[in-house]
């Protein structure tokens, strides 16, 4: 690697998925595409994605109430469309993996399922400064059971005068909580650090321990690939608008190892969705799961949430996780070479530089002028994000982001500053 720009031209050239590029649309700047690094937080449309929505309206318009049997796609059976690909990302089997409702009402619904608090056993680990919505979501969860937050919550944070979490750390905390732990729920990324966690270990020791292990993979799902079922995870939750370009309010989805969806005695929360289906349309007492993940389906399936899941998933088919994530470690290896090349300015990238605790995103700690070099990047038609506090995330998801794209954004800081 090198700071000319004839290296990320090259670079680009030589990569295989470039052309992926044109299946997205983007926010024009002065009449150009803007460079578009906030995938992380609501990836770009696909082109395809219109099509899929239309071929949906023209079914409920020509054949309505049919379309749930008939049409191209019956709308009964929609959301399985989702499943090979997603399983395929997430080292999943179909059985596994479902989508419904939005992230958080998911987690709610798992943790409903898997916890279940004892005198001795009722404590849930999670990392510090998880995002607001998890926070939220354990806080009340143990609230609802009659716990106190304080008892009843382990927050892990950073050694002090450190930024990111030690794997030993993690592990060691739940070695000392033992038989106090009902479950380890931890984001499989930091939304704030773009630290990715060891979810295999935490796995093993938290059932080592008895608890229960179960992720929110917001920042992971399209991002990094994961073998959730060879690592016995309990259950997992993610959102499909951000790595997952499906829209915004797009379905989210959900995975329960088959240890637990294939047993209809599992606990839950039910609707007629989730009842097996040969008996789902006799409207009869008596709630009768299916014995796979859809047995945690409540309502009649969201089709227009899916459709541009459908169509994004679609392009991930062509490609595969791992020809993704291989360009994603390029591209995301380049940034932090150039901004590890940059004077002028004083910043700490607060992210992990081993890659495999890291996915496209890699987030700038400013002690001071942050803001304004968020505003200046901004300005010059790169859409990068700003969280509170000091912190630029840059996220370059690498089915529309190119190397050039991440010179450009070197190249102003290094002018601009
Ligand atoms: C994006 C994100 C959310 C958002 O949850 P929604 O229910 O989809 O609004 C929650 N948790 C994490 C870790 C996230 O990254």
């Amino acid at each position: 690697m090198n700071t000319l720009k004839s290296f990320a031209i090259e670079a680009d050239k030589n990569d295989p998925l470039a052309h992926y590029k044109d299946q997205f649309y983007f926010p024009q700047h002065e009449g150009k595409n803007a460079i578009y690094f906030c995938g992380n937080s609501l990836g770009l449309q696909p082109k395809k994605a219109a099509s899929y929505i239309e071929a949906e309206l023209e079914s409920w318009k020509s054949i309505a109430v049919g379309g749930y049997f008939g049409g191209k796609n019956p709308w009964l059976y929609y959301p399985d469309q989702c499943k090979p690909a997603l399983a395929a990302m997430i080292g999943a089997k179909e059985d596994e993996v479902t989508v419904m409702n939005a992230l958080t009402v998911n987690l709610h619904l798992m943790m409903l399922s898997f916890y279940k608090p004892t005198a001795v056993r009722f404590k849930i680990m999670m990392e510090a400064g998880a995002f607001p919505s998890d926070q939220y979501a354990i806080e009340t969860l143990v609230k609802h059971f009659g716990l106190n937050p304080t008892d009843a919550i382990i927050e892990i944070a950073p050694k002090e005068g450190e930024k990111t979490l030690h794997t030993s750390d993690i592990l060691d905390a739940i070695e000392a909580a033992g038989d106090s732990l009902a479950m380890v729920m931890f984001g499989g990324i930091n939304y704030y650090t773009g630290q990715f966690f060891d979810l295999s270990a935490i796995t093993e020791k938290a059932h080592a321990v008895g608890a229960i292990a179960g992720f929110d993979l917001a920042h992971v799902v399209g991002n990094i690939p994961l073998q959730l079922h060879d690592w016995k995870v309990d259950f997992a939750v993610w959102c499909s608008y951000k790595y997952l370009n499906a829209g915004p309010g797009a379905v989210g989805g959900a995975f329960v190892h088959e240890m637990h969806s294939g047993n209809i005695n599992t606990p839950r929360l039910a609707g007629w969705w989730g009842n097996e289906e040969k008996e789902r349309f006799k409207m009869e007492k008596g709630f009768i799961p299916k014995a796979n993940a859809n047995g945690w389906n409540l309502s009649t399936s969201q089709v227009f949430n899916t459709t541009a899941l459908n169509a994004s998933l679609s392009l991930y088919n062509e490609i595969g996780i791992e020809a993704l994530r291989n360009k994603s470690m390029l591209l995301t290896s380049y940034l932090e070479y150039l901004l590890c090349q940059l004077t002028n300015i004083s910043f700490e990238i607060i992210t992990p530089t081993n890659p495999s605790e890291r996915g496209a995103q890699l987030s700038l700690y400013f002690n001071t002028n942050g803001k304004a070099i968020h505003n200046k990047l901004i300005e010059s038609g790169v859409i990068v994000d700003y969280r509170e506090p000091g912190v630029i995330r840059v996220a370059p998801a690498p089915f529309y982001c190119s190397f050039e794209d991440v010179y450009r954004f070197y190249e102003i800081i290094k002018n601009n500053f």
